[in-house]
């Protein structure tokens, strides 16, 4: 059995292996998400032109000078130079308008004594309050590296340099289905002995925003087919739940095999989600066989699924970003395996979330984090343990 950080090896190594995901334009306002294709140069410099950085008076500078005369105002889309005070002039300008050539300096309006003149504080710097054009970028400049997720920020920072498209690689075509013969779908009739298929909405519900998620339905628990569906499937990523454990039905990884999948490992220890399945097909589509169970389909998909889709889609491998934050009552961990808990994490720190176990997901949904302890350890309060944002 694979230790979390080699399973991780293994699929850094594997996704070095896949086929490198097209390239395509799309709006930059629907870019959220998406990952950029090439870099990113500057179009233009930014801030285009010298603008105030506040609401005040802009002058030129002189050495013990400090009262001018003011001519105008100069407000936010003026043209630059409508204005164009002399030396012992100054103009009232606000936050975004344009400096005038002949100034160089602004005052903030609440430091400055408004009278017959305007009476600018003792300790003035040169030059302060004006965002020079260029000084967050210039021209040319790379701004964004491929291989970039898109977030809110850097779309508006797409927009600040005019970029009305943005050239992104393909979606990554993901399809979700879950096995099991008791395994009814949301909204159908449910039998004595059946259950309802939490799995694929939840884990669509994850991968949303990362891949393009196509529904696979349920497949039942027959070697033929499950052969079947996965010979059938042309998705780059195929994510099934359930069936991959020791159980007499539990025919996912032969169904793999016979379907042409190669498998990379199967099992890791960690607790939930130990039986995790992972294989690649030699025309470069990977299949994932996640455990049945609610919790640990969560957890497996958390830790797997999503740092594969976007080192896949994104072109390099991220651990999943774990921070370090003070326990707030005390843990064990007597197993022999890594233990990620649901837990809940305040101001204070982070505390487990207490559940029935990998199938109480209804527990486990209460938690915003997931918290990592080592085999065979205890954790005093106050402890720094390792938290995943969720
Ligand atoms: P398995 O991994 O197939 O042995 O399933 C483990 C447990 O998870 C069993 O109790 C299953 O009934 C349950 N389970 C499997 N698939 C699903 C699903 N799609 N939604 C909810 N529970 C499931
Ligand atoms: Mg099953």
């Amino acid at each position: 059995m694979l230790s979390v950080e080699k399973a991780y090896q293994a699929m850094k190594s594997l996704v070095t292996q896949l086929p490198v995901l097209g390239g395509e334009m799309v709006s930059t306002y629907e870019s959220l998400g998406r990952v950029l294709a090439q870099d990113i140069h500057a179009l233009a410099d930014h801030p285009s032109f010298d603008q105030s950085a506040m609401d005040g008076f802009a002058f030129q500078w002189q050495e013990g000078k400090f009262e001018f005369a003011l001519i105008g105002t100069i407000a936010a889309g003026d043209t630059p130079n409508q204005w164009l005070p002399q030396a012992d002039q100054c103009v009232r300008i606000m936050t975004g308008a344009p400096v005038p050539q002949s100034c160089d300096t602004v005052v903030m309006v609440e430091h400055a004594t408004v009278a017959e003149t305007i009476r600018m504080p003792v300790g003035t710097r040169r030059g302060q309050h004006i965002r020079k054009r260029g000084s967050n970028v210039t021209c040319g400049q790379t701004i964004f590296a491929a291989g970039t997720r898109i977030t809110p920020a850097i779309l508006g920072a797409l927009a600040t340099q005019g970029m009305t498209q943005v050239h992104v690689r393909q979606k990554l075509t993901v399809q979700v289905a879950a096995t099991g013969s008791e395994v009814v779908a949301l909204g159908d009739p449910l039998g004595p002995g059946q259950i309802i298929n939490s799995n694929s909405p939840m884990i669509a519900g994850m991968l949303r925003g990362l891949a393009s998620v196509v529904e696979g339905g349920i497949v039942a628990d027959t070697l033929e087919g499950l052969s079947a569906y996965l010979s059938a499937s042309k998705a780059s990523l195929n994510v099934l739940s359930g069936g991959v454990s020791a159980g007499d039905f539990d025919f996912v990884p032969e169904a793999a095999r016979l379907s042409g999948y190669r498998q990379i490992f199967h099992k890791v220890a960690m607790k939930p989600g130990k039986p995790i399945w992972l294989g690649v097909h030699p025309e470069g589509r990977v299949l994932v066989g996640l455990p049945g169970n609610p919790v640990s389909t969560w957890v497996a998909t958390r830790l797997f699924v999503i740092p594969l889709i976007e080192a896949w889609t994104g072109g390099a491998w991220c651990d999943p970003p774990w921070i370090q934050l003070p326990l707030l009552a005390p843990l064990s961990n007597r197993g022999d395996r890594v233990t990620f808990l649901p837990a809940h994490v305040s101001g204070q720190g982070v505390n487990a979330i207490h559940t029935q176990g990998s199938g109480d997901l209804i527990a486990f949904a209460q938690a915003n984090s997931l918290m990592r302890l080592e085999p065979a350890s205890s954790a005093d309060a106050g402890t720094m343990v390792s938290v995943l944002w969720c």
